[in-house]
């Protein structure tokens, strides 16, 4: 939405300060505001910022102010922990301030790569399309663009193109074919989910993929799709309904179908996977979806397993601390991500857990970058890794 037509939100808030910590626990909320240390990095400063420049107070050709509009990770934290009537529409209003900023040609250098990598290759990683599908060359898979299946996995970006992520799609493969699941994929007729262009401001593009995405999905005549991306998730659950365009699929999380097909005693587990293990909440699986959030489904998961223990974070569900790698902070900010990553890190490791598992490959990418820089001892698994261990 344009700034111009959020004009109702920017007088909410009060500046109480609520959400710089997590409600009754007092721990750190807001990521931006926590690394910097500055009142306009916080939710209430970037409140200010929009009034600012939807009054032509201040500009966004200002290197300043839109350095604080990109450090936000989108968490939605802040709305979580905000009572007042305006807290729904907080990172709302971060997002419609980037827009404006790309609108005016105030463009972050950092995104030019992802923006024309877009354009010409279907991606965020300045990778060519061709090689979107290698994470599943050597898999016995069916291709979803030529013959009809049940259900479409969707890899998304992060897990296309970064191969020291393969194993998670390739773990879900191997679930969902252990289920009996009719599944194929869409290897290189694969395209973005759109979401992470929508987050840094680039609305037209978003729309772009939105559209196709619906219309092609339409067309493949699968009931469901699954994806092991918390961001796609989100964005088909949640912006795509906004198009207004009929969508005869149904998305399903990893997390939530492998959750479904256990209880439907379609997969079970045989092997022990000895390990103590914390469970970290994607923002985009948690709290973009509000209260249909899914945080039981991959808990339930991580029970079923013989051998895992599973032990929670002060910071848990609705109230997770963010990964850092949000709303496209990792590409154009690496760290302030990996801080943000580390701070979670910190929390795991206290709980006595030696591994931690999440849902998101934006998660699992940053984690594991900043356990290489900042050395915390704990390892980092994707859902669909750890329950394949259990096959
Ligand atoms: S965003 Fe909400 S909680 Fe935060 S300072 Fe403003 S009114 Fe208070
Ligand atoms: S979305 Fe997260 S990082 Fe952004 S202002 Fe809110 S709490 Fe801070």
């Amino acid at each position: 939405m344009a700034l111009k037509d959020l004009q109702e939100w920017l007088y909410g808030c009060t500046h109480c300060g609520t959400c710089k910590d997590v409600l009754n626990i007092f721990s750190p909320a807001c990521p931006a505001g926590e690394k910097y240390q500055l009142e306009s990095y916080f939710p209430s400063g970037k409140m200010l910022i929009a009034r600012g420049v939807a009054n032509g107070v201040l500009n966004l050709d200002d290197d300043d102010t839109r350095e604080r509009i990109y450090a936000c990770t989108g968490c939605l934290s802040c709305e979580q922990q905000c009572g007042v009537y305006h807290h729904q529409h907080i990172f709302e209003t971060v997002q419609a301030l980037r827009s404006e900023a790309v609108t005016q040609g105030n463009l972050n250098p950092a995104y030019m790569v992802m923006v024309e990598s877009l354009k010409k290759d279907d991606n965020v990683f300045g990778k060519a399309k061709a090689e979107r599908g290698d994470w599943a060359k050597d898999l016995k898979i069916k291709d979803a663009a030529k013959e009809k299946t049940d259900v479409v996995y969707h890899a998304g970006c992060m897990l296309s193109f970064d191969p020291e992520l393969w194993e998670i799609p390739r773990s879900a493969i191997k679930l969902l074919e252990a289920a009996g699941i009719d599944a194929g994929i869409m290897g290189a007729e694969e395209s973005c989910c759109g979401g992470r262009a929508y987050e840094i401001g680039y609305d037209g593009e978003f729309t772009k993929y939105a559209e196709h995405f619906i219309e092609t999905f339409n067309s493949l005549g699968a009931g469901k799709v699954i994806t092991s991306c918390s961001d796609g998730y989100s964005t088909f659950k949640k912006l795509y309904p906004k198009m207004n365009i009929e969508m005869k699929f149904d998305t399903l999380h990893t997390a939530e179908y492998l959750d479904v097909l256990i209880k439907d005693k379609k997969l079970k587990f045989t092997k022990k996977v000895p390990l103590k293990v914390t469970y970290h909440d994607p923002c985009h699986l948690g709290r973009h979806l509000g209260e249909s959030g899914i945080y039981d489904s991959p808990r339930n998961v991580l029970k079923s397993i013989p051998g895992i223990e599973l032990v929670e974070m002060e910071r848990n569900r609705e109230n997770a601390w963010c990964c850092g790698a949000g709303a496209g902070v990792s590409q154009a900010n690496p760290d302030f991500a990996l801080w943000t990553a580390n701070e979670r890190l910190k929390e795991a490791q206290s709980t006595g857990a030696t591994a931690l598992v999440t849902s998101c490959p934006w998660c699992v990418r940053n984690f594991r970058d900043a356990v290489k820089k900042y050395g915390e001892n704990i390892e980092i698994y994707d859902i669909a890794e750890i329950a394949c261990k259990a096959l």
